[in-house]
């Protein structure tokens, strides 16, 4: 193998003062939730403020790389050659060994970047950086420096161990799962709402899920794609309980009781109420949403304030402003988009009116929503009893 070790950057958590460890160790533990599918043996260490993934033995570079591209708060993954011998004359050893095994074609334009931790060192970064640089051309002629715009910046960086490495792969950015608290994801089969969830993982949040289906009108197939999209947003959100509330009675009360107009938005307001109590109880403080202005007519202005009067939690809509391809982009992206486009039928488009309202008045809707008192308050507290709970990674 190439590579043992890679040097793991990250950005805007490193900014975060004295919790700064609370962070690196929620960054760890996503990194080993991450790299345990990956074929190898791993190591995930912190040292000197450094996190370093290092491989023992053989393993799958492809998968591990694929696998450190998934984690939040990783800025930049480094494969690097990693020694423990800082002696300068071995030093300028393993950077020729580095720079011969990694570029095999070594017309390139370069420079050296030297850091030293340790200020002991006998060189100063400066003449690191000239010498490394002088060994370099003596054994690969081909090789030019440019110190303006190299092809190839060689860092080197002598901590307790040295570190050479010139790659640098992107990571997704965001932060680390599990530093910004956990919110509730309405989490349908469609395009959108796996798009949502992962957003906000993006930002460090931990993800919980609800889904409400409708036996028979909605099928297993159709549950199951949803537990399906789950695993895919828990490959970067790590694992996410889903819970499954039966909502086929919530949903034919109101198509008795209510105006068939209004029939989607009071569903809508039934589905945040639920979400919301669960949410309660399960310790979330927000609720996330695919919706998206103007893309349904259950998403007008006037419809999104309608469902949104039922909520005391925050409601994260982080597609809110997006186009559909916008969505669709990011959907391809995570890989969920071939699984939600799969065509099986929705609760919410069962009991679909022709012509549903767009400008649902508020209290037009209340006064609709009276008309179910009888038996609403029994239903939501068995739909929310009743609920199956399937965990998804
Ligand atoms: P999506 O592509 O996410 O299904 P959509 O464009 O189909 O969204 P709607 O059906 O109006 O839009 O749903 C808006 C949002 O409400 C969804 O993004 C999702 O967060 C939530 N939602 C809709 N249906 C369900 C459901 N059956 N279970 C859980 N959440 C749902
Ligand atoms: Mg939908």
């Amino acid at each position: 193998m190439l590579y043992q070790s890679f040097l793991i950057k990250y950005a805007e958590i490193g900014t975060k003062g004295k919790n700064r460890y609370l962070f690196e160790d929620a960054l760890m533990k996503q990194i080993r939730h991450a790299i345990r599918e990956v074929d190898g043996d791993f190591s995930v260490a912190k040292e000197t403020g450094r996190i370093y993934v290092r491989a023992k033995g053989d393993y799958d570079y492809e998968d591990l790389i694929n696998a450190l591209k998934r984690v939040f708060g990783i800025a930049w993954i480094c494969p690097m050659f990693q020694t423990e011998n800082r002696d300068f004359e071995n030093l300028k050893k393993e950077v020729v060994d580095y720079i011969g095994q990694v570029y095999p074609d070594r017309r390139l334009t370069f420079k050296v970047d030297s850091r030293r931790a340790d200020k002991k060192y006998p060189l100063t970064s400066e003449e690191m950086n000239r010498e490394l640089g002088e060994v370099l051309l003596n054994a690969y002629p081909e090789m030019k420096v440019d110190v303006h715009h190299p092809q190839i910046m060689v860092r080197v960086e002598v901590r307790t161990m040295v570190n050479i490495y010139s790659q640098m792969i992107p990571g997704p950015g965001g932060m680390p799962v599990g530093t910004n608290g956990k919110a509730m994801l309405l989490l349908s089969g469609g395009i959108d709402s796996p798009v949502a969830g992962y957003m906000i993982a993006k930002r460090g949040v931990r993800i919980e899920a609800v889904y409400f289906h409708a036996p028979p009108y909605t099928s297993e197939r159709a549950k199951q794609k949803v537990v399906d999209l789950a695993t895919l947003v828990a490959r970067y959100s790590g694992p996410i309980r889903l819970h499954i509330v039966n909502f086929t009675d919530i949903q034919l009360y109101i198509y008795e009781q209510c105006p068939h107009e209004e029939l989607t938005i009071i569903m809508r307001r039934y589905m945040m109420r639920i979400a919301q109590s669960i949410a309660q109880e399960t310790e979330c403080l927000a609720l996330i949403t695919g919706e998206s202005i103007g893309q349904v007519a259950s998403q007008t202005v006037q419809s999104l304030a309608a469902t949104n009067q039922v909520c005391d939690m925050p409601v994260f809509r982080p597609v809110i402003g997006f186009d559909k391809q916008e969505i669709v982009d990011i959907a391809e992206k995570i890989n969920t988009y071939e699984t939600s486009i799969q065509p099986y039928e929705d609760c919410c488009t069962i009991f679909v009116a022709k012509h549903p309202v767009t400008k649902p008045n508020v209290k037009v809707i209340r006064h609709s929503e009276e008309k179910l008192a009888e038996k609403i308050g029994l239903m939501v507290k068995t739909a929310i009893e009743g609920r199956e709970t399937v965990m998804c990674w």
